[in-house]
């Protein structure tokens, strides 16, 4: 069967054919390959809820191991959701630990789902201290409101976790489950209110409630961090210079208007166009290298509404809002030989690289593009460049309605190196990367590591 149209520097004729099929797009989000720093941070967020949890468990044990383990995970609900708070505000320094934002969402939804556990749990196991607390009218009120509260977020938390239903395949909007969402921190505050001033034994050790206070607070002001300040505080503004329709694609160029926005290839930011009616900020990966005069592309591919409308409202001189950058996707940090495998708008962060690339890099590197006619391909002049400026680079694009579908046995022909020497970075539909991975797993050519997450934060 005969293959693609190779980019530049291809080495190797495919003798398979590519589909794309229609699926969840996966980008790698990764710090160094290897690197143990990622689950510095899910085992530090693991550890301080399991850490209140005995620490609660110990100081209430005198009152019996009922009451003490009702107590036990009461703490670990309310550090776990103060956790969650102050992940969702997207702090950059705590980025490292969970190697990019889409694992500290990851932790963060991880997070929210114990805190329902521990939650429910807490309200089955209620502490009863009746007769050995003196109740307040403070204490029945914050008793009351707790279980309010408490029903609500389990609510707002059952909402957010079922965001798309099971085996129905139906997806609650982004906008609705987001809306919804920004509720948390109001009903969480409520919460903090409740474990404050519930009635509860006097003369207990005060090192529990120090923590709950210290995590409860931090956790309210993340919230208020994230809805009211990050918006204006992070923001840069920049200036739309073309917009140039490609297909389904859209390439859009972008200025910055003061100071320029730092960034590694590879990273993606939060993008808004309120004067083009698209408010709401989205990802997207930046898909060019830093360039001397700071501006920046993007390709977006209409997936949904505010990708749909972009290509008809924004036009060149209107003002944009980028929030960024994010993410770890670094290949300089990658072994001495990889494979790029891109499906379709995932070619994002490999053309970042590609413009990046100088003769300085030395890994070797091969890329292949899937995608489903020859026509979709985006940034294939930026690869050819990187390819005529680097030896070592080469790239293929595979076009499933030309060239049929890209299968494992396609890909180490095409690679220079067999894949079980090299490292592979994925970027594409799921569908793709599990059947690729099966394939070279069947054939004993699985590449020394894989770096992939998935495209949306979930
Ligand atoms: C790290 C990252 C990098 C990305 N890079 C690119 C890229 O370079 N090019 C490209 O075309 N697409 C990229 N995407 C995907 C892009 O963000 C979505 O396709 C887009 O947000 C869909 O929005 P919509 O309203 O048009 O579609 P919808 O149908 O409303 O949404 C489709 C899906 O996109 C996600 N989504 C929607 N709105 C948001 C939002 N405001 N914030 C976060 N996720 C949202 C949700 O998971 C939703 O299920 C990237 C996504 C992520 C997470």
């Amino acid at each position: 069967m005969t293959i693609t149209a190779a980019g530049i520097g291809a080495r190797r004729a495919m003798t398979e054919r590519a589909t794309l099929a229609p699926g969840r797009l996966s980008i790698p989000r990764v710090p160094a390959l290897g690197s143990p720093l990622i689950w510095a941070g899910p085992a530090l967020v693991a550890l301080i809820c399991c850490g209140a949890a005995v620490l609660g468990y110990i100081t209430y044990a005198p009152y019996g191991s009922e009451a003490a383990f009702g107590i036990a995970v009461g703490a670990g609900a309310v550090v776990a959701m103060a956790q969650t708070l102050i992940l969702a505000s997207r702090p950059r320094l705590l980025e490292p630990l969970f190697g990019g934002l889409d694992r500290m969402y990851r932790a963060h939804k991880w997070l929210g789902i114990s805190a329902l556990v521990l939650m429910i749990l807490h309200s089955q196991i209620e502490p009863d201290f009746e007769r050995v607390v003196r109740e307040t009218d403070l204490g029945e009120l914050a008793s009351e409101v707790g279980e309010l509260a408490f029903n609500a977020l389990l609510a707002l938390i059952a909402v957010s976790w079922f965001r798309r239903l099971p085996f129905v395949g139906l997806e609650i909007p982004y906008q609705i489950w987001r809306f919804s969402h920004q509720f948390m921190g109001l009903l969480f505050a409520v919460i903090v209110f409740h474990q404050f001033f519930v009635d509860l034994p006097t003369g207990v050790d005060p090192s529990l409630s120090l923590l709950l206070n210290g995590f409860g607070l931090a956790g309210v002001v993340a919230w208020l961090h994230t809805e009211f300040l990050a918006p204006s505080l992070r923001r840069r503004e920049f200036t739309v210079s073309a917009v140039t329709p490609h297909g389904d694609t859209t390439l859009v160029t972008l200025a910055p208007k003061g100071r320029a926005m730092r960034w590694r290839p590879g990273q993606f930011a939060f993008v808004r166009a309120s004067e083009a009616g698209l408010s709401e900020p989205h990802p997207f990966t930046i898909a060019s290298a830093p360039r001397a005069d700071g501006s920046l592309s993007l390709w977006v591919r209409a997936r949904g509404d505010w990708t749909r409308r972009l290509p008809g409202a924004l036009r060149a001189g209107m003002g944009v809002q980028v929030e960024g950058p994010y993410g770890r996707f670094n290949f300089r940090k990658g072994g001495a030989r990889q494979v790029w495998l891109a499906g379709g708008v995932g070619i994002t962060p490999f053309v970042a690289w590609a413009e990046s690339l100088t003769a300085a890099d030395r890994q070797g590197i091969h890329l292949v593009y899937a995608v489903r006619t020859p026509e979709e391909a985006v940034g294939v002049e930026t690869l050819a460049a990187a390819a005529a400026r680097n030896p070592r680079f080469s790239y293929q694009v595979v076009a499933s309605a030309r060239d049929g579908r890209l299968t494992a046995e396609g890909l180490t022909q095409s690679a220079p190196f067999p894949l079980r020497e090299a490292d592979l970075w994925f970027c594409g539909p799921a569908g793709l990367k599990d059947g690729i991975l099966a394939g070279l797993k069947a054939q004993g050519q699985s590449p020394r590591r894989v770096r992939f997450e998935h495209f949306e934060f979930a």
